[in-house]
């Protein structure tokens, strides 16, 4: 008896002791098990004396029940530990804020650029690019401006070697439209792209830059009709109580040639420091398409003219945002490019 006391004690402990699921199940094989001390204890039984065998057998009996109830008891309780430890290990921490989907949006010289060919389209004209490296013929020769013309001077650019370099103007689109178009009547195209010049960066001006170009040929095209399609691409742009006007200027490839103003979008006209007083802000050159240009594509200049405009990107780009600088639309600053975003 003093034997059983003594297992039941030791047995009552290492149960009690027992800190996972495993330790529970050695404690169990240990007491309980076919080689366990308590299976020892009932071997024991046969060398008793008859009489104690009875209350014995019980007492063995008892002790098993109790080691396997405070077994069974452990183990709920070991399990409930192990599936709290499990959750708190998993736990989802849902304060955390999520992996944000930042949605990108169009730079402000392509929205203006977008635009433009919409407005153009619109009127029924095609939207046409080209190459950015083109050759001397295609960019200066058939815009009527030789090897040795003073109007190169102001399109100095970036060679690849004497013949190629990176096109000073897109009117290098428009040539190459013209020369594949001949002799086939009207043509009506607008022509985007970047251009490249020799320039000192400064607020207003950038080695690279954009412009689109339209070109008109067809019979009888006069500069009534090219005042009409500026005036209600600037109205478009602008607002619809804007006015064009233009003045005498100078280009090679047209004649006559015109810069166009559009009214301030400051002061509407009155005169402010940004139209230095004019009530007029310059937005693009303009003209009648020389007969030297339209000759060197195979057009007959008796029998067709047109108008060609440029519309430097950037340009409205900065009169339609007030952007004061240039260079803010390629230096890549997110918060400058997030202020033209449509959707949060
Ligand atoms: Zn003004």
């Amino acid at each position: 008896m003093e034997q059983i006391n003594t297992i039941r004690t030791q047995a009552l402990e290492c149960v009690s002791k027992a800190q996972t699921l495993s330790e529970l199940n050695d404690a169990r094989v240990r007491y309980l098990g076919k080689k366990g001390e308590i299976q020892a204890l009932m071997k024991e039984m046969k060398s008793l004396p008859k009489e104690e065998k009875p209350a014995f057998g019980a007492a063995v009996n008892e002790l098993k029940q109790e080691v396997s109830q405070v077994i069974e008891e452990r183990k709920i309780e070991l399990e409930e530990l192990e599936m709290n430890k499990k959750i708190e290990n998993e736990k989802i921490d849902i304060s955390l804020p999520g992996r944000q989907f930042k949605l990108g949006n169009k730079h402000p010289l392509r929205i203006v650029q977008e635009e433009l060919e919409d407005l153009f389209v619109g009127l029924g004209y095609q939207v046409i690019e080209g190459n950015d490296i083109v050759n001397d013929e295609y960019c200066f020769e058939r815009a009527n401006i030789p090897k040795d013309h003073p109007a190169r001077a102001m399109q100095d650019s970036l060679y690849i070697d004497p013949e190629w370099l990176l096109r000073t103007h897109t009117t290098a689109i428009q040539m190459a439209v013209l020369e594949e178009s001949a002799p086939k009547l009207p043509i009506k195209v607008v022509c985007p792209g970047k251009v490249y010049r020799r320039d000192d960066d400064d607020a207003t001006h950038s080695h690279q830059f954009m412009q689109m170009e339209g070109l008109v040929i067809a019979e009888k095209v006069t500069l009534a009709d090219l005042k009409g399609t500026l005036e209600f691409m600037a109205k478009k742009l602008f607002g619809e109580d804007k006015k064009i006007r233009f003045r005498p200027s100078y280009f090679p490839f047209t004649e006559p040639s015109v810069e166009v103003d559009v009214t301030c979008h400051i002061c509407n006209g009155k005169g402010c420091p940004t139209c230095k007083g004019t009530g007029w802000i310059e937005i693009l050159g303009a003209g009648e398409v020389h007969p030297n240009v339209l000759k060197m594509a195979g057009y007959d200049p008796e029998k067709c003219n047109g108008f060609a405009f440029g519309v430097g990107i950037e340009r409205v780009a900065m009169l339609k945002y007030g952007i004061d600088d240039i260079r803010h639309f390629y230096t890549n600053d997110q918060r400058f490019n997030d202020q033209f975003k449509r959707y949060e």
